[in-house]
């Protein structure tokens, strides 16, 4: 398919709300819509396909911090898709990263802890001084807080609290969230000024230590890497592996490679520093997969090895010792692994 790219013109970013370049990405030979691509100082060039509702307040704000945490390193583009799976490969000479809308929502936080964590987590990448000043105008004339009002939009999409389109009556929302969170001294607040005045936040140092110990904390990644050889006749085990490993509640994230070249490398590893645990399926005897499962383990990443038995008996010496899944056919894969998943690191709810 070759893209083209029309009707340029300034909106806002979805995500930061800081002004940015949107464009009309079509397909050349039909001049079809696909999707909407937006090129943004701050969070880089991402795009969603047409079909995506850009008003899901939650999609965004999940977006927002898949962008902001999660998304891989040195990638030029990251496609919110309808059905493609989460998948990272090369297309018309740039490193496109895809997550589905589905995925992507998982992003989003599903009770009070988790909306706490991701919001500091957020919050310490857009004010990552250590004396950045969070400010809300919350008093003083009508003209003096609506002058607030697009600053306190930035911040809303950072923090999870759900108050649909911003007014200045609906300030007190984000407020009264940063507040729990001082509550918990995570952050420190400090009011100021007198007839009109200011809600000030920063990062407490308990905060920083608290952000750092999640940056840490693998087990708060719901990401799997698979390591395999994406050939075609591989595709039913990909599918296999991948259903495994959604129904033990956890996303399976590929690399297409077609061979490993300098430029994905880094994506690949990158990819496997922050995933839950690896997948590595030796079928085909591919040295990239080795090199992934080696680089895994290393990291002390539970790697959970499998082969089909037609190419067992050829499986490199290294490994003859460990524990892999034999598998004939696909059910029975898909079987073990999720057996297999739930011993090692458990299912997530
Ligand atoms: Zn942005």
């Amino acid at each position: 398919m070759v893209f083209e790219y029309v009707a340029e013109k300034h909106v806002k970013c979805l995500c930061c709300r800081e002004t940015t370049i949107m464009s009309s990405c079509m397909d050349g030979s039909t001049s079809t819509l696909i999707r909407y691509e937006y090129n943004c100082q701050v969070c880089g060039l991402y795009s969603l396909e047409k079909s995506i509702d850009r008003e899901n307040n939650r999609l965004i704000q999940a977006l927002y911090y898949f962008i902001l945490n999660e998304k891989s390193a040195n990638i030029d583009v990251l496609v919110v898709s309808e059905n493609t799976e989460s998948v990272i490969k090369e297309e018309n000479g740039r490193i496109v990263q895809y997550i589905s809308e589905e995925d992507l929502i998982t992003y989003y936080p599903i009770d009070f802890s988790q909306k706490v964590d991701k919001s500091l987590l957020n919050l310490s990448k857009v004010y990552s001084e250590y004396d950045s000043y969070i400010t809300i105008q919350t008093s003083g004339t009508v003209q003096e807080i609506n002058k607030g009002l697009p600053v306190a939009e930035k911040i809303k999409n950072l923090i999870f609290v759900d108050c649909g389109e911003l007014t200045n009556g609906k300030l007190y929302k984000i407020t009264s969230f940063l507040d729990l969170i001082a509550d918990m001294e995570l952050i420190k607040k400090n009011l100021s000024g007198g007839y009109s005045y200011f809600h000030r936040y920063t990062i407490s140092s308990k905060g920083w230590l608290h952000i750092q110990g999640l940056q840490k904390d693998v087990n708060v990644s719901n990401q799997a890497f698979v390591a395999m050889w994406f050939d075609t006749s591989a595709n039913n085990t990909w599918e296999m592996i991948s259903r495994a490993i959604r129904d033990s509640g956890y996303i399976p994230v590929r690399i297409d490679e077609k061979e490993h070249n300098n430029q994905i490398v880094p994506e690949i590893l990158y990819e496997i520093r922050k995933s839950h645990f690896v997948i590595a399926d030796l079928t085909g005897h591919r040295n990239g997969v080795y090199y992934e499962a080696g680089y895994a383990k290393a990291l002390n990443k539970e790697v959970i090895l499998t082969c089909s038995e037609k190419d067992f008996e050829n499986r490199h010496f290294d490994i003859a010792q460990q524990s892999i899944i034999k598998w004939k056919e696909g059910q029975e894969l898909y079987d073990r692994l999720v057996r297999r998943i739930e011993a090692t690191v458990g299912r997530r709810k």
